[in-house]
Protein backbone atom coordinates (compact mmCIF):
# COMPACT_ATOMS: atom_id res chain seq x y z
CA UNK A 1 0.00 0.00 0.00
CA UNK A 2 1.38 3.50 -0.31
CA UNK A 3 0.16 7.25 1.90
CA UNK A 4 0.11 10.32 -0.29
CA UNK A 5 0.35 13.77 0.92
CA UNK A 6 -0.91 16.73 -0.38
CA UNK A 7 0.20 19.73 0.52
CA UNK A 8 -1.26 23.23 0.62
CA UNK A 9 0.09 23.93 -2.73
CA UNK A 10 -1.55 21.20 -3.96
CA UNK A 11 -4.64 21.80 -2.89
CA UNK A 12 -5.13 25.54 -3.38
CA UNK A 13 -7.11 25.70 -6.76
CA UNK A 14 -10.28 23.86 -8.31
CA UNK A 15 -7.29 23.12 -11.08
CA UNK A 16 -4.77 21.51 -8.89
CA UNK A 17 -7.79 19.71 -7.11
CA UNK A 18 -8.31 17.95 -10.62
CA UNK A 19 -4.72 16.72 -10.81
CA UNK A 20 -4.90 15.56 -7.14
CA UNK A 21 -8.52 13.89 -8.39
CA UNK A 22 -6.57 12.24 -11.16
CA UNK A 23 -3.57 11.02 -9.30
CA UNK A 24 -5.66 9.43 -6.36
CA UNK A 25 -7.74 7.86 -9.07
CA UNK A 26 -4.60 6.52 -11.32
CA UNK A 27 -3.53 4.32 -8.25
CA UNK A 28 -4.57 0.63 -8.69
CA UNK A 29 -3.39 -0.72 -5.35
CA UNK A 30 -4.54 0.39 -1.25
CA UNK A 31 -4.24 4.09 -0.58
CA UNK A 32 -4.32 6.48 2.28
CA UNK A 33 -4.27 10.30 1.21
CA UNK A 34 -3.72 13.05 3.45
CA UNK A 35 -4.29 16.22 2.35
CA UNK A 36 -3.69 19.58 4.08
CA UNK A 37 -5.75 22.70 4.07
CA UNK A 38 -6.25 25.08 1.34
CA UNK A 39 -3.00 26.79 0.07
CA UNK A 40 -2.48 29.63 2.31
CA UNK A 41 -5.74 29.28 4.10
CA UNK A 42 -3.34 28.35 7.67
CA UNK A 43 -2.50 31.94 7.09
CA UNK A 44 -5.09 32.99 6.67
CA UNK A 45 -6.67 31.93 9.47
CA UNK A 46 -4.19 32.80 11.81
CA UNK A 47 -4.31 36.58 10.34
CA UNK A 48 -7.98 36.54 10.74
CA UNK A 49 -7.47 35.32 14.56
CA UNK A 50 -4.88 38.24 15.17
CA UNK A 51 -7.35 40.65 13.79
CA UNK A 52 -10.44 40.19 15.59
CA UNK A 53 -8.82 39.99 18.66
CA UNK A 54 -7.31 43.24 18.28
CA UNK A 55 -10.90 44.61 17.72
CA UNK A 56 -10.63 45.18 13.97
CA UNK A 57 -13.59 44.28 12.50
CA UNK A 58 -12.65 43.91 9.52
CA UNK A 59 -11.86 40.65 10.62
CA UNK A 60 -15.94 39.54 9.51
CA UNK A 61 -15.29 40.08 5.53
CA UNK A 62 -11.86 37.50 6.08
CA UNK A 63 -14.45 35.22 7.57
CA UNK A 64 -17.06 35.84 4.92
CA UNK A 65 -14.16 35.03 2.15
CA UNK A 66 -13.14 31.71 3.77
CA UNK A 67 -16.28 30.39 3.54
CA UNK A 68 -17.08 31.59 0.31
CA UNK A 69 -13.48 30.40 -0.72
CA UNK A 70 -14.43 26.78 0.36
CA UNK A 71 -18.00 26.94 -1.42
CA UNK A 72 -16.60 27.79 -4.47
CA UNK A 73 -14.36 25.20 -4.38
CA UNK A 74 -17.04 22.59 -3.26
CA UNK A 75 -18.87 24.34 -6.82
CA UNK A 76 -16.13 23.39 -8.90
CA UNK A 77 -14.66 20.29 -7.80
CA UNK A 78 -17.53 17.79 -6.69
CA UNK A 79 -19.56 17.32 -9.44
CA UNK A 80 -22.20 14.36 -8.49
CA UNK A 81 -25.52 16.31 -6.91
CA UNK A 82 -25.82 14.28 -4.09
CA UNK A 83 -22.65 13.92 -2.63
CA UNK A 84 -22.26 18.05 -3.08
CA UNK A 85 -25.12 18.28 -1.01
CA UNK A 86 -24.07 15.82 1.49
CA UNK A 87 -20.30 17.80 1.46
CA UNK A 88 -22.03 21.39 2.12
CA UNK A 89 -24.09 19.78 5.08
CA UNK A 90 -20.57 18.71 6.64
CA UNK A 91 -18.67 21.43 6.19
CA UNK A 92 -21.13 24.11 6.43
CA UNK A 93 -22.08 23.26 10.38
CA UNK A 94 -17.63 23.74 10.76
CA UNK A 95 -17.79 26.62 8.74
CA UNK A 96 -20.59 28.13 11.45
CA UNK A 97 -18.48 27.20 13.97
CA UNK A 98 -15.81 28.72 13.27
CA UNK A 99 -17.47 31.95 12.85
CA UNK A 100 -18.36 31.62 16.10
CA UNK A 101 -14.70 30.70 17.51
CA UNK A 102 -13.86 34.01 15.99
CA UNK A 103 -16.55 36.11 17.40
CA UNK A 104 -16.02 35.16 20.85
CA UNK A 105 -12.25 35.80 20.38
CA UNK A 106 -13.51 39.32 18.74
CA UNK A 107 -15.74 39.78 22.07
CA UNK A 108 -13.33 38.97 24.27
CA UNK A 109 -10.63 40.65 22.23
CA UNK A 110 -8.58 37.82 24.00
CA UNK A 111 -6.70 35.22 21.86
CA UNK A 112 -4.59 31.96 23.40
CA UNK A 113 -2.92 29.23 22.11
CA UNK A 114 -5.39 26.56 22.27
CA UNK A 115 -8.09 28.96 20.92
CA UNK A 116 -5.15 29.67 18.15
CA UNK A 117 -5.00 25.65 17.70
CA UNK A 118 -8.75 25.06 17.30
CA UNK A 119 -8.88 27.72 14.56
CA UNK A 120 -6.30 26.93 12.70
CA UNK A 121 -7.61 22.82 12.70
CA UNK A 122 -10.62 24.13 10.46
CA UNK A 123 -8.51 24.26 7.47
CA UNK A 124 -7.39 20.92 7.36
CA UNK A 125 -11.08 19.38 8.63
CA UNK A 126 -12.82 21.32 6.24
CA UNK A 127 -9.90 20.41 3.09
CA UNK A 128 -10.40 16.36 4.07
CA UNK A 129 -14.49 16.61 3.76
CA UNK A 130 -13.67 18.18 0.30
CA UNK A 131 -11.71 15.94 -1.22
CA UNK A 132 -13.27 12.75 0.12
CA UNK A 133 -16.37 14.00 -1.57
CA UNK A 134 -14.40 14.66 -4.71
CA UNK A 135 -13.95 10.61 -4.80
CA UNK A 136 -17.23 8.49 -4.65
CA UNK A 137 -15.16 5.12 -3.55
CA UNK A 138 -13.51 7.01 -0.44
CA UNK A 139 -13.58 6.95 3.17
CA UNK A 140 -13.03 9.83 5.02
CA UNK A 141 -11.33 9.31 8.55
CA UNK A 142 -11.34 11.90 11.60
CA UNK A 143 -7.56 13.19 12.05
CA UNK A 144 -8.72 14.09 15.65
CA UNK A 145 -9.84 11.16 17.02
CA UNK A 146 -6.53 9.23 15.40
CA UNK A 147 -3.74 11.53 16.53
CA UNK A 148 -2.45 12.12 19.75
CA UNK A 149 -0.22 14.53 21.59
CA UNK A 150 0.91 15.84 24.80
CA UNK A 151 2.41 19.00 26.20
CA UNK A 152 6.07 19.00 27.37
CA UNK A 153 8.15 22.00 27.69
CA UNK A 154 4.93 23.88 25.92
CA UNK A 155 5.02 21.66 22.72
CA UNK A 156 2.86 18.96 21.69
CA UNK A 157 4.52 16.19 21.30
CA UNK A 158 3.21 13.11 19.21
CA UNK A 159 2.01 9.82 21.82
CA UNK A 160 3.25 7.76 19.32
CA UNK A 161 2.34 4.11 20.10
CA UNK A 162 -1.05 5.29 20.82
CA UNK A 163 -1.31 7.00 17.53
CA UNK A 164 0.10 4.50 15.51
CA UNK A 165 -2.56 1.73 17.56
CA UNK A 166 -4.98 3.96 16.39
CA UNK A 167 -4.12 4.67 12.96
CA UNK A 168 -3.68 0.55 12.44
CA UNK A 169 -7.62 0.27 14.42
CA UNK A 170 -9.04 3.43 11.99
CA UNK A 171 -7.51 2.87 8.87
CA UNK A 172 -8.00 -0.61 6.67
CA UNK A 173 -6.94 0.12 2.92
CA UNK A 174 -8.21 -1.51 0.18
CA UNK A 175 -7.89 -1.46 -3.79
CA UNK A 176 -10.06 1.04 -4.98
CA UNK A 177 -11.02 2.29 -1.71
CA UNK A 178 -8.99 5.37 -1.27
CA UNK A 179 -9.11 6.32 2.91
CA UNK A 180 -9.06 10.66 2.90
CA UNK A 181 -7.62 12.18 6.57
CA UNK A 182 -6.70 15.92 7.52
CA UNK A 183 -3.11 16.19 7.74
CA UNK A 184 -1.27 18.26 10.53
CA UNK A 185 -4.14 18.17 13.23
CA UNK A 186 -4.39 16.56 16.73
CA UNK A 187 -6.13 16.36 19.92
CA UNK A 188 -4.25 16.10 23.38
CA UNK A 189 -4.08 13.36 24.97
CA UNK A 190 -5.52 14.54 28.39
CA UNK A 191 -7.85 17.30 28.09
CA UNK A 192 -9.02 16.42 24.66
CA UNK A 193 -8.08 20.04 23.42
CA UNK A 194 -7.48 20.46 19.53
CA UNK A 195 -3.98 20.10 18.90
CA UNK A 196 -1.59 19.96 15.88
CA UNK A 197 1.77 18.61 14.98
CA UNK A 198 3.31 22.55 13.76
CA UNK A 199 3.36 23.98 10.58
CA UNK A 200 4.19 21.68 8.03
CA UNK A 201 2.95 19.09 10.00
CA UNK A 202 0.81 17.20 7.50
CA UNK A 203 3.74 15.68 5.76
CA UNK A 204 4.41 14.01 9.49
CA UNK A 205 0.40 13.12 9.48
CA UNK A 206 1.37 11.44 6.42
CA UNK A 207 4.64 9.59 7.91
CA UNK A 208 2.62 8.24 10.69
CA UNK A 209 0.34 6.33 8.57
CA UNK A 210 2.71 5.03 6.33
CA UNK A 211 5.04 3.57 9.49
CA UNK A 212 1.67 2.30 11.56
CA UNK A 213 0.71 0.54 8.01
CA UNK A 214 4.03 -0.63 6.81
CA UNK A 215 3.51 1.40 3.75
CA UNK A 216 5.43 0.60 0.24
CA UNK A 217 6.17 3.97 -0.03
CA UNK A 218 5.91 7.56 1.28
CA UNK A 219 5.05 9.72 -1.78
CA UNK A 220 4.72 13.50 -0.57
CA UNK A 221 3.26 15.56 -3.72
CA UNK A 222 4.01 19.10 -3.75
CA UNK A 223 4.75 22.24 -6.32
CA UNK A 224 8.46 21.63 -7.27
CA UNK A 225 9.83 18.59 -9.59
CA UNK A 226 11.67 17.39 -6.62
CA UNK A 227 14.26 17.63 -3.80
CA UNK A 228 16.60 20.51 -5.50
CA UNK A 229 20.32 21.35 -4.92
CA UNK A 230 18.74 24.54 -2.95
CA UNK A 231 15.18 26.68 -2.39
CA UNK A 232 14.57 27.13 -6.19
CA UNK A 233 12.78 30.65 -4.88
CA UNK A 234 16.50 32.09 -3.96
CA UNK A 235 18.17 29.45 -6.70
CA UNK A 236 16.44 29.61 -9.73
CA UNK A 237 19.07 27.45 -11.47
CA UNK A 238 19.06 25.03 -8.35
CA UNK A 239 18.93 21.41 -9.88
CA UNK A 240 17.23 18.10 -9.26
CA UNK A 241 18.13 15.56 -6.93
CA UNK A 242 17.08 12.14 -8.27
CA UNK A 243 18.03 10.80 -5.09
CA UNK A 244 19.42 11.29 -1.94
CA UNK A 245 20.00 9.52 1.76
CA UNK A 246 17.10 9.46 5.00
CA UNK A 247 20.05 10.93 6.58
CA UNK A 248 21.06 13.64 3.47
CA UNK A 249 16.89 14.68 4.10
CA UNK A 250 17.19 14.83 7.31
CA UNK A 251 19.94 17.04 7.77
CA UNK A 252 19.21 19.44 4.84
CA UNK A 253 15.19 19.74 6.17
CA UNK A 254 16.35 20.39 9.81
CA UNK A 255 18.75 23.48 8.87
CA UNK A 256 15.51 25.22 6.22
CA UNK A 257 14.71 23.04 3.06
CA UNK A 258 10.89 23.41 3.43
CA UNK A 259 10.68 20.53 1.27
CA UNK A 260 9.44 17.89 3.97
CA UNK A 261 8.85 19.01 7.69
CA UNK A 262 11.66 17.57 9.60
CA UNK A 263 10.23 15.08 12.20
CA UNK A 264 8.38 13.08 9.12
CA UNK A 265 11.55 11.27 8.19
CA UNK A 266 12.17 9.50 11.23
CA UNK A 267 9.06 7.06 11.68
CA UNK A 268 9.49 6.35 8.11
CA UNK A 269 13.72 5.94 7.49
CA UNK A 270 13.07 3.40 10.70
CA UNK A 271 10.60 1.17 9.23
CA UNK A 272 13.12 1.84 5.32
CA UNK A 273 9.89 3.40 3.55
CA UNK A 274 11.25 5.40 1.02
CA UNK A 275 9.64 9.18 0.27
CA UNK A 276 9.24 10.21 -3.38
CA UNK A 277 8.97 13.85 -3.54
CA UNK A 278 6.54 14.38 -6.84
CA UNK A 279 4.91 17.78 -8.72
CA UNK A 280 1.29 17.50 -8.43
CA UNK A 281 0.83 19.91 -11.08
CA UNK A 282 3.84 17.73 -12.91
CA UNK A 283 2.66 14.66 -12.19
CA UNK A 284 5.01 12.93 -15.05
CA UNK A 285 8.43 14.26 -13.72
CA UNK A 286 10.33 11.38 -12.15
CA UNK A 287 10.76 13.01 -8.87
CA UNK A 288 13.49 12.22 -5.76
CA UNK A 289 13.38 9.08 -3.91
CA UNK A 290 14.99 9.47 -0.69
CA UNK A 291 16.30 5.78 0.66
CA UNK A 292 18.19 3.90 2.65
CA UNK A 293 21.86 4.27 1.23
CA UNK A 294 23.69 0.77 2.04
CA UNK A 295 27.53 0.63 2.31
CA UNK A 296 27.48 0.14 -1.90
CA UNK A 297 25.58 3.53 -2.42
CA UNK A 298 27.92 5.29 0.38
CA UNK A 299 31.06 3.91 -1.30
CA UNK A 300 30.06 5.90 -3.99
CA UNK A 301 28.99 9.15 -2.58
CA UNK A 302 31.37 11.78 -1.46
CA UNK A 303 29.70 15.13 -3.37
CA UNK A 304 27.95 17.85 -2.15
CA UNK A 305 24.05 16.58 -2.55
CA UNK A 306 22.34 20.14 -1.53
CA UNK A 307 22.58 23.12 0.27
CA UNK A 308 20.07 24.54 2.74
CA UNK A 309 19.58 28.22 5.11
CA UNK A 310 18.20 27.97 8.42
CA UNK A 311 17.43 31.85 9.37
CA UNK A 312 17.15 33.21 12.44
CA UNK A 313 19.61 31.60 14.42
CA UNK A 314 21.24 33.42 17.55
CA UNK A 315 24.72 32.12 18.71
CA UNK A 316 25.19 32.13 22.46
CA UNK A 317 28.97 32.66 23.68
CA UNK A 318 29.88 31.53 26.97
CA UNK A 319 33.52 32.85 28.01
CA UNK A 320 35.43 31.34 30.48
CA UNK A 321 38.73 31.85 31.69
CA UNK A 322 38.94 29.20 33.62
CA UNK A 323 40.34 25.54 32.58
CA UNK A 324 38.17 23.27 35.20
CA UNK A 325 35.18 25.20 34.59
CA UNK A 326 35.89 24.57 30.98
CA UNK A 327 36.08 20.88 30.74
CA UNK A 328 32.56 20.71 32.32
CA UNK A 329 31.47 23.75 30.38
CA UNK A 330 29.57 21.76 27.62
CA UNK A 331 27.83 18.73 29.72
CA UNK A 332 26.62 21.51 31.89
CA UNK A 333 24.61 23.42 29.31
CA UNK A 334 23.58 20.45 27.35
CA UNK A 335 21.74 19.47 30.58
CA UNK A 336 20.27 22.44 31.71
CA UNK A 337 19.37 22.71 27.88
CA UNK A 338 17.85 19.21 27.42
CA UNK A 339 15.68 19.10 30.46
CA UNK A 340 14.07 22.40 29.41
CA UNK A 341 13.23 20.81 25.82
CA UNK A 342 16.26 23.02 23.96
CA UNK A 343 17.89 21.93 21.11
CA UNK A 344 20.85 22.98 20.12
CA UNK A 345 22.19 23.01 16.77
CA UNK A 346 25.81 23.37 16.73
CA UNK A 347 28.63 23.35 19.55
CA UNK A 348 32.26 25.39 18.16
CA UNK A 349 34.45 25.13 21.28
CA UNK A 350 36.44 28.62 21.16
CA UNK A 351 40.09 28.23 21.92
CA UNK A 352 41.53 26.40 24.76
CA UNK A 353 40.67 28.70 27.33
CA UNK A 354 37.73 30.64 25.75
CA UNK A 355 34.67 28.82 26.38
CA UNK A 356 32.32 27.54 24.27
CA UNK A 357 29.21 29.02 21.71
CA UNK A 358 26.47 27.42 20.82
CA UNK A 359 23.27 27.99 18.10
CA UNK A 360 20.22 27.92 18.85
CA UNK A 361 16.29 28.94 17.13
CA UNK A 362 15.69 32.68 18.22
CA UNK A 363 12.46 32.08 20.07
CA UNK A 364 14.49 29.52 22.58
CA UNK A 365 17.01 31.86 23.13
CA UNK A 366 15.73 34.22 25.65
CA UNK A 367 15.10 30.82 27.98
CA UNK A 368 18.24 29.13 27.18
CA UNK A 369 20.30 32.08 28.30
CA UNK A 370 18.33 32.42 32.14
CA UNK A 371 19.00 28.76 31.67
CA UNK A 372 22.55 29.51 31.42
CA UNK A 373 23.16 32.06 33.75
CA UNK A 374 21.39 30.30 36.19
CA UNK A 375 23.28 27.37 35.63
CA UNK A 376 26.83 29.11 36.09
CA UNK A 377 25.38 31.93 38.79
CA UNK A 378 28.31 30.56 40.96
CA UNK A 379 31.45 30.64 38.82
CA UNK A 380 30.04 34.29 37.10
CA UNK A 381 29.66 36.04 40.29
CA UNK A 382 33.55 34.41 41.34
CA UNK A 383 34.38 35.55 37.64
CA UNK A 384 35.29 32.55 36.47
CA UNK A 385 33.01 33.09 33.59
CA UNK A 386 34.13 36.50 32.47
CA UNK A 387 30.41 36.96 30.00
CA UNK A 388 27.54 34.76 28.44
CA UNK A 389 26.92 37.09 25.50
CA UNK A 390 24.12 36.77 22.43
CA UNK A 391 24.77 37.24 18.83
CA UNK A 392 21.29 37.83 16.73
CA UNK A 393 19.93 37.86 13.38
CA UNK A 394 21.85 35.05 11.72
CA UNK A 395 21.39 32.17 9.09
CA UNK A 396 23.21 28.98 9.14
CA UNK A 397 24.19 27.26 5.61
CA UNK A 398 24.24 23.75 5.24
CA UNK A 399 25.86 21.72 3.20
CA UNK A 400 24.80 18.18 3.06
CA UNK A 401 26.21 15.48 1.09
CA UNK A 402 27.26 11.64 2.74
CA UNK A 403 30.63 11.44 3.34
CA UNK A 404 31.25 14.82 1.98
CA UNK A 405 33.92 15.48 4.98
CA UNK A 406 37.42 14.22 4.47
CA UNK A 407 37.00 14.68 0.68
CA UNK A 408 39.05 17.73 0.28
CA UNK A 409 38.58 21.44 2.09
CA UNK A 410 35.54 22.37 1.80
CA UNK A 411 34.63 24.56 4.57
CA UNK A 412 38.37 26.43 3.62
CA UNK A 413 36.35 27.02 -0.04
CA UNK A 414 34.03 28.23 1.31
CA UNK A 415 35.14 30.78 3.65
CA UNK A 416 37.66 31.59 1.13
CA UNK A 417 34.67 32.45 -1.46
CA UNK A 418 32.43 34.38 0.89
CA UNK A 419 35.53 36.35 2.25
CA UNK A 420 36.11 37.55 -1.30
CA UNK A 421 33.09 39.05 -1.38
CA UNK A 422 33.39 40.83 2.51
CA UNK A 423 30.96 37.88 3.81
CA UNK A 424 32.28 37.33 7.49
CA UNK A 425 31.47 33.93 8.95
CA UNK A 426 31.04 33.52 11.71
CA UNK A 427 31.17 29.60 13.04
CA UNK A 428 31.98 27.10 10.86
CA UNK A 429 31.34 23.33 11.93
CA UNK A 430 32.33 20.24 10.35
CA UNK A 431 29.15 18.57 12.13
CA UNK A 432 29.03 14.99 14.60
CA UNK A 433 28.34 13.26 11.55
CA UNK A 434 30.28 13.03 8.28
CA UNK A 435 27.36 14.57 6.54
CA UNK A 436 27.05 18.50 7.06
CA UNK A 437 29.06 21.84 7.20
CA UNK A 438 27.39 24.50 8.35
CA UNK A 439 28.59 27.83 7.55
CA UNK A 440 27.14 31.10 10.01
CA UNK A 441 26.49 34.08 8.48
CA UNK A 442 24.87 37.12 9.27
CA UNK A 443 20.81 36.82 7.82
CA UNK A 444 21.59 39.92 5.46
CA UNK A 445 23.91 37.78 3.40
CA UNK A 446 21.60 34.55 3.50
CA UNK A 447 20.50 34.90 -0.09
CA UNK A 448 24.41 35.98 -1.63
CA UNK A 449 26.23 33.58 0.45
CA UNK A 450 23.79 30.74 -0.39
CA UNK A 451 24.37 31.50 -4.58
CA UNK A 452 28.19 31.82 -3.74
CA UNK A 453 27.89 28.44 -2.27
CA UNK A 454 25.61 27.13 -5.01
CA UNK A 455 28.06 28.03 -8.12
CA UNK A 456 30.98 27.13 -6.30
CA UNK A 457 29.60 23.35 -6.39
CA UNK A 458 27.05 23.71 -9.03
CA UNK A 459 28.49 25.41 -12.08
P1 LIG B 1 3.44 21.93 0.47
O1 LIG B 1 2.33 22.93 0.49
O2 LIG B 1 3.30 20.96 -0.66
O3 LIG B 1 3.68 21.28 1.78
P2 LIG B 1 5.82 23.56 0.92
O4 LIG B 1 5.68 25.00 0.56
O5 LIG B 1 5.77 23.18 2.35
O6 LIG B 1 4.74 22.75 0.06
O7 LIG B 1 7.18 22.96 0.32
C1 LIG B 1 7.48 23.06 -1.06
C2 LIG B 1 8.34 24.30 -1.31
O8 LIG B 1 9.60 24.12 -0.69
C3 LIG B 1 8.67 24.54 -2.75
O9 LIG B 1 7.68 25.31 -3.40
C4 LIG B 1 10.00 25.29 -2.68
O10 LIG B 1 9.81 26.67 -2.87
C5 LIG B 1 10.48 25.08 -1.26
N1 LIG B 1 11.85 24.55 -1.17
C6 LIG B 1 12.79 25.00 -0.30
N2 LIG B 1 13.94 24.35 -0.47
C7 LIG B 1 13.74 23.43 -1.46
C8 LIG B 1 14.57 22.45 -2.08
N3 LIG B 1 15.83 22.24 -1.71
N4 LIG B 1 14.00 21.70 -3.07
C9 LIG B 1 12.74 21.89 -3.45
N5 LIG B 1 11.92 22.81 -2.90
C10 LIG B 1 12.40 23.58 -1.91
N1 LIG C 1 -1.72 23.62 6.94
C1 LIG C 1 -0.59 23.48 7.82
C2 LIG C 1 0.42 24.59 7.54
O1 LIG C 1 0.21 25.42 6.67
C3 LIG C 1 0.04 22.12 7.76
C4 LIG C 1 0.63 21.73 6.44
O2 LIG C 1 0.33 22.35 5.42
O3 LIG C 1 1.42 20.78 6.41
O4 LIG C 1 1.40 24.66 8.23
MG1 LIG D 1 4.95 21.60 3.44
Amino acid sequence: MKVLKFGGTSVGTAESLRNVEKIILGNTEPIVVVVSALGGLTDKLLATAAKAASGDESYKADVESIRQRHYDIVEAVVKDPERKRDCLEKITPLLDELERTYMGVNLLQYLNTPISDKIVSFGERISSIIVAAMIPTSTHLDSLEIFKTENRFGKNIVVNALTLANIREAAHPEAGKPIIAGGFISKDLNSAAITNLGRGGSDFTAALFAAALDADVLEIWTDVDGFLTSDPRIIPEARLIPEMSFVESLELCTFGAKVVYPPTIYPVFQKNIPIKILNTHNPEAPGTMIKDFDNKLLKNCSHVRGLSALKDVHLIQIKTGDEAVNNTVSSRIFNALALNGINVFLTVKLDEHDGFTIALRKDECEAALALIRKEFAPEISAGKISAVDCIEGLTMIALVGENILGHGEISHRIIHTLQREEIPTLAVSEGASRTTVTITVPEAHTNRSLQLIHSLFYS
